[in-house]
């Protein structure tokens, strides 16, 4: 086992060597790679062992979903379920490996195809089995969309990250709200969990989910699941959600009266036909919950600054406390 100061060390000297500016994606994301300083997590140390993703490593595909076809989809791009799993260099090399997989959530990690560099926020990850997931939604005419939409099982990939600054402190109770976009709910299922999944954690979460309608809104498994939780709110957020009575073709909506929509909605859903806006999330300032009150946005560029803008006002965060993903 290698000593604790050790480890943090070799950890920093291989983000220190092989970081240059090509490894920049050039999208001007919140948190970019260049300014990443990825320090060894409190289960890594413990673990005794390095993160096998500082610095790029190959992957495996070990399985493919096609969550939503392109005929599906409305708004033009396919969504994929793509799984990974840690390739050893030399076959054999596993048994006796030092190293696990720490992506800590609201961290995103680069693929790297060539000399294209995108990033990803995996939504589930095994710190043992070295294994990760990500939600992708291609884009028309992108060119890493063209790439992954090829992929196949057993095909490698490389990754590297963790890539991020958020770090949750659990010590004392917060009024968490998480807002996130379409395919940008994946990377915000581990940041809900580690709340809930602490019994000693006494923050509440409120996850407000924005979506075309419901068939867009992913995981509602996962969100029911959350619901059993004391301390755990959601909503959805559905301005395109249109069945097809009479009157809410009328409309162009679900009216709020709509029994199509409410016989949608499982146990504990709630759910709004519109958009999430600031009177919306004022509706959750709740100010009689004692707490420091924190804001994480996860979705495109826009969408994170029209949110972030809104709730620093509707919610009367400190702009230190908001968290762009
Ligand atoms: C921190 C971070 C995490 C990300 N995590 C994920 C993820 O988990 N899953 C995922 O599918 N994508 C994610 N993305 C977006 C991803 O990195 C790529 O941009 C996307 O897959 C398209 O790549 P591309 O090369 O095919 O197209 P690009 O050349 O990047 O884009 C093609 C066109 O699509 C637009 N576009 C790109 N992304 C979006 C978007 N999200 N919404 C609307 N328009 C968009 C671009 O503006 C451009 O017009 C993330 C982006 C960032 C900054």
């Amino acid at each position: 086992m290698v000593a604790n100061g050790e480890l943090q060390k070799q950890d920093l000297n291989v983000e220190e060597e092989l970081l240059q500016d090509s490894d920049c994606c050039g999208n001007g994301c919140t948190n970019c790679i260049l300014d990443n300083k990825p320090r060894p997590s409190k289960r890594v140390l413990l673990a005794g062992k390095r993160n096998v993703i500082l610095s790029y490593t190959k992957f495996r595909l070990l399985r493919r979903e096609t969550l939503e076809s392109e005929a599906e989809s409305k708004t033009g791009g396919q969504v994929l379920l793509l799984h990974f799993g840690h390739a050893p260099e030399e076959p054999g090399a596993e048994a006796e490996d030092d190293t696990v997989l720490d992506i800590p959530p609201g961290h995103h990690v680069m693929l790297r195809i060539g000399s294209l560099l995108r990033p990803y926020s995996p939504y589930w990850s095994d710190f043992q089995a070295k294994e990760f997931r990500i939600l992708v939604k291609l884009q028309a005419d992108g060119p890493m969309s063209r790439l992954l939409a090829a992929v196949q099982p057993n095909d490698l990939l490389e990754f590297r990250g963790p890539i991020g600054q958020y770090a949750h402190d659990a010590s004392t109770a917060k009024c968490i709200y998480i807002v996130a976009q379409g395919v940008a709910i994946a990377p915000t299922l581990p940041l809900v969990r580690q709340v809930l999944e602490n019994e000693e954690d006494m923050s509440r979460v409120w996850h407000l989910v924005c979506a075309r309608d419901l068939q867009h809104v992913y995981f509602r498994e996962e969100l029911l699941e959350f619901a059993q939780y004391w301390n755990y709110r959601s909503c959805l957020y559905l301005p395109h959600q249109q069945c097809a009575s009479a009157a809410c073709q009328e409309a162009g909506h679900c009216v709020p009266e709509c029994l199509h929509l409410r016989r949608s909605l499982r146990y504990k859903e709630t759910a709004k036909v519109a958009r999430l806006d600031a009177s919306g999330l004022a509706t959750y300032l709740n100010p009689s919950i004692p707490g420091q009150r924190l804001l994480i946005v996860a979705g495109d560029s826009t969408f994170q600054k029209t949110m972030a803008q809104m709730a620093t006002q509707s919610l009367a965060l400190d702009p230190v406390n908001v968290y762009l993903l």
